[in-house]
């Protein structure tokens, strides 16, 4: 991979288009081959905790899936609702012309596509290739050199939500890639989110995602530090968060994902801090933010220092706790 590459500006060319909106008809025309309105089977790797519920809202949508996933377990209750299970990206590559991969990190989706048994194997002139996966914007550049080569589509389109909005549909899509083709992608990246935004040329999706989860994970880390604080000077926990809410403070990990067991339901922290977003995984966002700043020589203090603590929460028994968890690792850490 070329780790020169460097980020296109994200801010170019940014559209918008709800679920509600169509895109212009003229914009079919580039993806006509692929039978935009008919619904073929669609590939899908990688069924974790996001690709699961986003592989079953193509199915409620009608969708009939080829499934694949290196662990086979993340097959078994799509194989007992009678979706194709194969056993490589490219036998799904040979089976479907649209395909959904949704994987943990940057060397996955490079072994999903370019590996011994990846797509690029067998993917078939036409086909859309859609990467919803967080990974380095030069590596989805890459891919897309390589995908067109074989006279295929490729786009990078990660998400925000989390597994809550991924059960729902509700997630964000962040879409990168030849405007023509955003309205073939948009058909299914509607099935799975309320919001399918276009960021411009392929890396520009990641880039916005990978600005987003820098930011969220600050504010996480304040929402936490600023609750731990408040906590120890005796307010309690529910009160100090409605307060939050209700001022300034106010932010999505304090009123929507509070990481302060017992404040709210329904989220990691309600359940010892158990699915949502691993650890590991916002540490790997973080090294992506690092590598980004370098190469554009963008000044990122709190997101270093964010990228450090989330490091070391790994390095301590938290890497399978959802992120939030940084309000029990800070509560620990007495001397931190
Ligand atoms: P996960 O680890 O739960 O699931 C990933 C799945 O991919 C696993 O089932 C794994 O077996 C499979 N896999 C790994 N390598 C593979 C390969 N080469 N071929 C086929 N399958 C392979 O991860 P997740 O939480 O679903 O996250 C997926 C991506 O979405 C990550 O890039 C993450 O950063 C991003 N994301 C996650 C969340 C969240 O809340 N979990 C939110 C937004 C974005």
């Amino acid at each position: 991979m070329a780790a020169s590459l460097r980020l296109l500006g994200a801010a170019s060319g940014l559209r918008y288009w709800s679920r509600r909106l169509r895109p212009a008809a003229g914009s079919f025309a580039a993806v006509c081959s692929r039978s935009v309105a008919s619904k073929t089977p669609v590939g899908f790797i990688g069924l974790g905790n996001m690709g699961n519920p986003m592989a079953k809202n193509l199915m409620k949508h009608g969708y009939p899936l080829i499934i694949y996933d290196v662990f086979p377990d993340a097959c078994k209750e799509f194989q007992d609702a009678g979706e194709q299970v194969v056993s490589s990206p490219a036998d799904v590559a040979e089976k479907a012309d649209r395909i959904i991969t949704m994987l943990p990190t940057s060397i996955n989706a490079i072994e999903a596509y370019s590996g011994a048994n990846g797509i690029l194997k067998k993917v078939k002139k036409g086909s859309l290739l859609i990467d919803s996966s967080t990974i380095d914007p030069a590596v989805s550049k890459e891919l897309a050199k390589e995908v067109e080569k074989m006279g295929a589509v490729f786009m990078d389109a990660p998400v925000s939500g989390g597994v809550g909005a991924a059960r729902s549909g509700n997630l964000t899509f962040m879409v990168g890639g030849v405007e023509d083709e955003f309205a073939a992608a948009q058909e299914l990246l509607g099935c799975m989110g309320s919001s399918v935004v276009y960021c411009g040329a392929v890396g520009t999706g990641q880039a916005a995602k990978i600005c987003n989860n820098m930011l969220l994970a600050i504010s996480m880390i304040g929402t936490a530090e600023t609750m731990n604080l408040g906590i120890r000077l005796g307010l309690d926990p529910k009160l100090l968060a409605k307060i939050l809410n209700m001022s300034s403070g106010r932010c999505w990990s304090s009123d929507t994902y509070n990481p302060v067991p017992g404040v709210m339901d329904g989220v990691p922290s309600a359940n010892n801090y158990q699915g949502g977003f691993g650890t590991t995984l916002m540490a790997k966002d973080l090294g992506l933010a690092q590598d980004s700043a370098t190469s554009t020589k963008s000044p990122i203090l709190l997101g270093s220092l964010a990228h450090q603590i989330y490091r070391m929460m790994c390095a301590k028994g938290y890497s399978k706790k959802d992120f939030s968890s940084v309000f029990q690792f800070l509560r620990e850490e007495e001397t931190f």
